[in-house]
Order: C-alpha cells, then structure tokens, then sequence
C-alpha cells in the first residue's frame, strides 16, 4: 500500500516567529498521531534551517518551495540542490502553478530542476493541473500529458522512487472550489495510466499522487478515500496547525480503511 503524505505548501506566508510556534504546537499535538501517514511541510525558503531544526525529534520532512537547476554560480537570489545537500533538506516542490504562472516557469525549465534533484539525491513533490479554461475546452488530459511528458523527460524508471506528483487544477487552487472526489479521482487515474504506459506497472502502482486544491478538513475525507489519490498538497489549511492537525487525523481515520 502506498503510504499517504499530508503536506503543507506555505507559499509567502508567516513570519519566523509564527513559523517557530506552529512547529512548537506540532510538537505538542504529535503523541496524538498514529504516524500512519508522512507529513511534510514547505515553509518559505528562508526558514528551511530553523524549521530543520525545530522538527529534528518529530516525524515530519521540511522542504523548500523551488530551487533553481544549476548548482553553483552567479545567480542571484536562487538556491540550488547542493545547498539543500548542506542543510540537510531532502525535499523540494517543483512547478507549483504559481511558479509556472506568476513566475512564468516553462515545463523545459521544471524538467531541469527535476533533474538537478535526482541528480542531487533529493525528494521531489512535482505539480501539474490545468487551468480552468482549458478543463472547459476538454483539454485537461492533453495539458497533464504534456505537463508529464516534458517534465518527466530522461527521469529513469529507478528515479521515479524520489518523485511524488501533485495533481492540483489550477481552477481549484486557493479558491475554495475544490474538485470533486470524482474530478480528481479520474485526473489521478490518467496520471496512474500514464506512469504505467511512460514507465512501467511497478512505477504506477508505487508512484504516490497528491491532490491539492482547496483542501480542508471538511472535503479531505471523501477525496483521500479515492483510490489512486495518495494524500494532499495544503495550501491556506496548513497555515493553521488546528486544521492541519484535524487533517492529519481524517486522513489517519481513511488510511487505516484503506489498509483494510
Ligand atoms: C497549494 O498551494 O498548492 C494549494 C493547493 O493551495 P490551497 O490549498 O490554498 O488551494
């Protein structure tokens, strides 16, 4: 069985003291926790180390928001796969839609931050997710496609181990318009199709796929009970550790049915 994660992007939000009291309230709140399901969070950038540190005794992966392709050099402003390396950071998400959007990321580029991961040994939450219009125009299955095959370009079938891909409609995001459990269930199932055709079976069946999109507590658990949905990507909900918690706890509730 594919084991759940339940991670938290943090986009550009906190200050370091709120970052250093989630993590203290984490704490207090995890004797409470089967530790079913991975946790990961992704703090902003500048606060990898402090949260690093914060959470060295407790069952939960930090990871940066984006990094960039190269290793070294003149490029001010970046970081890259090597500094995570020093830190001691296994994690980092790439293709977040407002990366791709905001900051007008090509799925070229994304494909060689993936590659400067593997490379570098780390763990990689890759997004991808249709706009709204063109879900309207019938292209969604198109856009995942070429999301994955460009993004996925020369990753080998045993490097598929380090990524985790995050199915997040870009219609859905911070809008409080989720997917139904049916909409994402079906865009994981062309994703699940897709791994098994691109790579092989074992790839499909061991690659977990996250759904984000307005994730709450209230929606979490019908979506998490579908099938080939393998945990969430948590926007706004994981900024309050009270609905984080209560997350986690739903999902621990689905994963052990699912194990059932
Ligand atoms: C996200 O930031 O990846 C996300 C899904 O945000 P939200 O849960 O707020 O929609």
């Amino acid at each position: 069985m594919r084991r759940m994660i339940i991670s938290g992007n943090w986009k550009m939000y906190k200050t370091l003291e709120e970052t250093i009291t989630f993590f203290e309230e984490f704490s207090a709140w995890e004797k409470d926790f089967s530790h079913k399901n991975q946790l990961l969070i992704f703090p902003p950038n500048l606060y990898t180390i402090t949260a690093l540190e914060m959470t060295r005794e407790n069952d939960i992966d930090i990871g940066v928001q984006n990094i960039y392709f190269k290793d070294f050099g003149a490029y001010t402003g970046e970081i890259s796969s090597p500094m995570l390396t020093s830190i001691g950071c296994k994690y980092a998400l790439v293709g977040h839609s407002e990366r791709r959007h905001i900051f007008h990321e090509t799925d070229e580029e994304i494909n060689l931050k993936i590659l400067a991961l593997i490379e570098n040994r780390k763990h990689i939450v890759f997004c991808i997710g249709e706009k709204e219009s063109q879900r309207d125009e019938g292209l969604t299955e198109q856009v995942l496609d070429t999301q994955l095959a460009i993004g996925l370009q020369d990753v080998h079938e045993k490097d598929m181990q380090h990524v985790v891909i995050a199915y997040e409609p870009v219609w859905a995001i911070g809008t409080g318009k989720t997917a139904t459990p049916e909409i994402a269930q079906d865009a994981h199932a062309f994703i699940r199709k897709w791994l098994s055709t691109h790579f092989n079976s074992s790839v499909a069946n061991k690659t977990r796929i996250l759904y984000g999109g307005s994730v709450k507590a209230a929606n979490c658990k019908e979506l998490l009970e579908k099938q080939d949905i393998d945990g969430a990507l948590i926007g706004g909900a994981s900024l309050k550790i009270k609905d984080y918690i209560e997350i986690i706890k739903i999902s621990e509730e689905v994963a052990q049915k699912k194990d059932q």
